[in-house]
């Protein structure tokens, strides 16, 4: 059993156009052209049984469709989705009641993509209002390819985010990127060991060995395996995470097992 749990689709009538603008503004090529039938043909050759999808609202206004098609399309094809809330969120609690009662399991917040840092006081009170909710929230967390010169999610915004919210939002924060991208060093230091899960999405690639040592100091039942589908490979990723020295319950936790307690599913 294997769960990716940190993936994006776009709808098809934009998918290859939204894929190619951000490929170009991060330099990254993508592996699929963005579309669900895509990710859905990843996953079956690459052997990943379910992948998460997160999508991003970039204006307030896209949360309601967004959040629409993910109540609807949420545990079929194998695909979960998290809701999408965005920081001018006008009506917080209604809409993380709409994610919560639709069975998503959490929230996805790209702070660079959404213009506002994680310890923005509108983003601590989405969180507050989403750990009252019992709602899971993945962030994206260190440097964004496409805004290297501003970093909007920092471990020492993790730091501060957390003490707010005062243990609330508990292993119940998920952090991409292994902790922040490209911020390995400063991850070991500041975030290993904190009450956080972490994703190994588009990282696991670039500083395996780093990764291991993130995994052993932060332990592997707060890791989750991810790819950033279509920025990565999945087929690439499961082959680089089982060839890791690390036990084989401790890569069995991060492939599935962590994932499925957070998705309310048995493997
Ligand atoms: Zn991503």
């Amino acid at each position: 059993m294997v769960i990716d749990f940190h993936t994006h689709t776009f709808p098809d009538s934009i998918a290859e156009r939204t894929v190619a603008g951000l490929a170009a503004c991060g330099g990254l090529p993508p592996y699929t052209d963005g579309k669900k039938s895509s990710l859905l043909a990843s996953m079956k050759k690459s052997g990943v049984h379910i992948s998460v999808t997160l999508p991003v609202a970039t204006h307030t206004k896209q949360e309601h469709t967004i959040n629409t098609l993910s109540a609807q399309w949420n545990g079929k094809d194998n695909l979960y989705y998290a809701g999408a809330i965005h920081p001018d969120c006008e009506n917080v609690c209604d809409t993380l009641d709409f994610i919560k009662e639709n069975g998503l399991f959490g929230i996805k917040i790209h702070p660079d993509y959404q213009g506002a840092h994680l310890d923005d006081p509108r983003y601590i009170r989405i969180l507050r209002e989403a750990a009252k909710r019992d709602l899971y929230v993945v962030t994206h967390a260190g440097i964004d390819v496409a805004f290297r010169d501003h970093v909007h999610c920092t471990p020492e915004m993790i730091l501060r985010v957390l003490r707010q919210l005062d243990g609330a939002l508990d292993h119940k924060l998920i952090l991409a990127h292994m902790g922040s991208y490209e911020m390995p060093d400063t991850v070991l230091e500041q975030l290993c060991g904190l009450p956080v899960y972490m994703d190994t999405a588009a990282v696991l690639d670039l500083y395996p060995e780093k990764c291991v040592s993130i995994i052993r100091r932060h332990g592997a039942d707060k890791i989750l395996f991810a790819t950033d589908s279509p920025w990565k490979d999945q087929g690439a990723y499961i082959r680089l995470l089982r060839s890791l020295p690390l036990h084989t319950e401790e890569k069995e936790s991060i492939l599935h097992a962590n994932a499925e307690k957070i998705l309310c599913i048995s493997g």
